[in-house]
């Protein structure tokens, strides 16, 4: 079978032919219906040298993912083939207590887990082949009646990780409050959704283009703005002169992270989740008092399983681009120029 394939760091992915993967006990071999192009990809390309993170290169791409159980490891039960599943992308060891709790992403037991603090398309073979190995059935999630494993990809990485950082924030965001989003790509459109669908806060969404902007208000943003000199003190006309209590940082340069505490309340939060490699100064009056600031990775087994029932009632539904598997290079050139507004999703 076709599969893209990382084969090096500093390196553009390649189309190539691999073995097709056979299920050892425990293990599900996923027909691949959708494969998300993230944008971590582009910076696993062209960011990461050897020995910076615990696997290497090659390994198959795409991270995002979901299809229908192709086939099945002697001993697993309670899915059988044909059966719509979405791969929980981050696998860590399965019996620490994070990953009993379903955190697998905070796995306490790296040297246990199939490849450490990775997954499918992070070290291992991901999505953008025909076919996926899963290594243990518990990554499989089933897919709630009616929904299509394309549309349901983006939802395992681009909901999911906003989801994640939204659902942490929940206490500081009720009626009254406002979340600002910087970035509005494949998972900012979500994250002003998801803020939409389970919060009160009134959103604002930051971005460079103008089309991504056009998306944040679509998908129901009370206020768009680009990132400039002005954008702080907009957010704080906007809140009153108190600023919002929750910025999301799609991005995560230096700018960004500089306009997110500039516009952050007191007692606000700023979470960092783009891979952008800014910094962020801290210093007693650097920061509005009481600002917590944080890192967030991908999300929990239980909350994607919240997101998947988000969209089986209509309230989050990713804007894609579809490409087969032969354009995926294609799609990451788009990515990298900016042309793409939501999410490219690759169907092997
Ligand atoms: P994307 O390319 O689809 O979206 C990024 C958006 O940010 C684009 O709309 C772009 O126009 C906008 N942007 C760029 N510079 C900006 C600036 N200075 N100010 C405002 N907007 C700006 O990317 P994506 O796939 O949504 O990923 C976003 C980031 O999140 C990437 O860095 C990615 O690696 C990271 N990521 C992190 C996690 C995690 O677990 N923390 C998970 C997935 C992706
Ligand atoms: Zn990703
Ligand atoms: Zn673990």
């Amino acid at each position: 079978m076709k599969a893209l394939r990382l084969l090096d760091w500093k390196s553009d992915p390649v189309l190539v032919d691999v073995a097709e993967p056979r299920p050892e006990p425990g293990q599900v071999v996923v027909r691949i219906g959708g494969a998300g192009a993230c944008h971590s990809d582009l910076h696993l390309m062209h960011d990461f040298e050897s020995g910076q993170l615990p696997w290497a290169p090659p390994f198959t791409l795409g991270h995002e993912n979901a299809g229908w159980v192709h086939a099945l490891g002697e001993g697993v039960t309670g899915l059988r083939p044909g059966q719509p599943v979405a791969v929980y992308g981050p696998w860590g060891c399965g019996t620490c207590q994070r990953c009993l709790q379903g955190v697998d992403t905070y796995c306490e037991n790296l040297a246990a887990a199939p490849v450490p603090g990775g997954g499918g398309g992070l070290g291992l073979d991901g999505g953008m082949a025909e076919l996926m190995l899963v290594p243990h059935a518990r990554h499989a999630v089933p897919l709630p009646e009616g929904m299509d494993p394309v549309n349901a990809a983006p939802l395992t990485d681009a909901a999911l990780t906003p989801y994640h950082a939204v659902r942490r924030a929940w206490p500081k965001l009720p009626p009254g409050s406002t979340a600002v989003v910087i970035g509005v790509g494949g998972l900012g459109h979500l994250a002003v959704q998801i803020l939409k669908a389970t919060t009160a806060a009134r959103v604002i969404a930051v971005d460079t283009r103008a089309e991504a902007l056009a998306l944040a208000t679509q998908e129901g943003a009370d206020l768009v703005l680009a990132p400039g000199e002005e954008a702080a003190a907009q957010i704080r006309d906007y809140t009153g002169g108190r600023g919002a209590e929750v910025v999301l940082d799609c991005v995560g340069t230096d700018s960004t992270l500089a306009l997110g505490a500039a516009s952050a309340r007191i007692l606000g939060d700023l979470t960092i989740i783009g891979l952008g490699g800014g910094t962020l100064p801290v210093s007693f009056f650097a920061l509005p008092y009481e600002l917590s600031v944080q890192t967030t990775y991908w999300g929990s087994r239980p909350e994607l399983i919240e997101v998947l029932d988000l969209a089986a009632r209509g309230l989050l539904r990713a804007v894609t681009t579809i490409f087969p598997l032969a354009e995926a290079p294609e799609a990451y050139r788009r990515l990298a120029a900016g042309e793409l507004t939501g999410r490219a999703v690759i169907t092997p």
